[in-house]
């Protein structure tokens, strides 16, 4: 088992309206009475409920998180976000290439690198998304598409600011799909995650960094996967979107008394 604090964030994705958002968020409130005591807690709401979103959070120590963010400060980009917004909005924590983004919307690891800068500079915490899609897994590149990615998003990254960084290893095929990498073969993807850390930085540095799995986490898998040393928590998605199997994950990291 980690011996990191664990860090569960709930991805909802373009998910919820108004009315939805606020009440998921009430619920989860209501149900998190300590449950940030032995865990980070965040959620990432759509950029348009981060408002409300946040103002049901008041000053619980839940943490409001932003799915995306764009690099430059302010200016002619039509529908970005950019981080200094954000901050306005109390956001402390934000994705950095989700899988959606690398490969729906067509994001490099180039821009993703300038978002990630972006973020630690604004003083907010990024979550480096990487992940390798199954036909690349099916053709032996997993270790290489991850490894990849996690150099070209910390490029330029100084050593003090992965204090800022969590990475989130997320397999493309295991996203929204109710398919789930086994224990064994996600911590054998942190492991690796680890050792590449330390290569790009140092053995104290890499070993304090967290690195949450991601894909089809639900209540049934998350203790299995967290027994894992090297899994220090999740990025959910689906799962998310029910306040009570969003803590039974948030619990599976920290015991049933949270
Ligand atoms: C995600 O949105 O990052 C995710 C992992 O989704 P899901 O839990 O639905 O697979």
């Amino acid at each position: 088992m980690s011996t990191r604090r664990p860090i569960v964030g709930g991805n909802w994705k373009m998910n919820t309206n108004l009315a939805s958002a606020v009440e998921l968020v009430e619920d989860v409130v209501a149900q998190c009475q300590t449950c940030t005591a032995g865990c980070d807690v965040a959620l990432f709401p759509p950029f348009p409920y981060l408002n409300p979103v946040g103002a049901k959070l008041g000053h619980h120590a839940i943490l409001l998180g932003a799915q995306d963010l764009y690099h430059e400060p302010n200016g002619a980009f039509t529908g970005e976000v950019s981080a200094e917004m954000l901050i306005d909005l109390d956001v402390e924590i934000v994705l950095v290439g989700h899988s959606e983004r690398r490969h729906v919307i067509g994001e490099d690891d180039f821009l993703l690198n300038r978002k990630l800068h972006t973020a630690l500079a604004a003083g907010l915490t990024g979550v480096l998304c990487i992940g390798e899609t199954m036909v690349q897994r099916e053709a032996g590149q997993t270790q290489q598409v991850t490894v990849d990615q996690l150099r070209a998003g910390l490029e330029q990254i100084r050593v003090e600011q992965m204090r800022q960084v969590v990475i989130a290893y997320e397999p493309v095929w295991a996203i929204g799909t109710g398919r789930t990498a086994t224990p064994e073969d996600a911590q054998a993807v942190h492991a690796q995650i680890r050792t590449t850390l330390a290569g790009l930085y140092d053995e104290a540095t890499a070993a304090v960094t967290r690195i949450q799995y991601g894909g089809s986490v639900k209540p049934s898998n998350a203790a299995a996967l967290y027994q894992q040393p090297d899994i220090d928590g999740f990025l959910v998605g689906g799962a998310s979107l029910k306040a009570d199997q969003f803590l039974d994950i948030v619990r599976s990291t920290v015991g049933a008394t949270a």
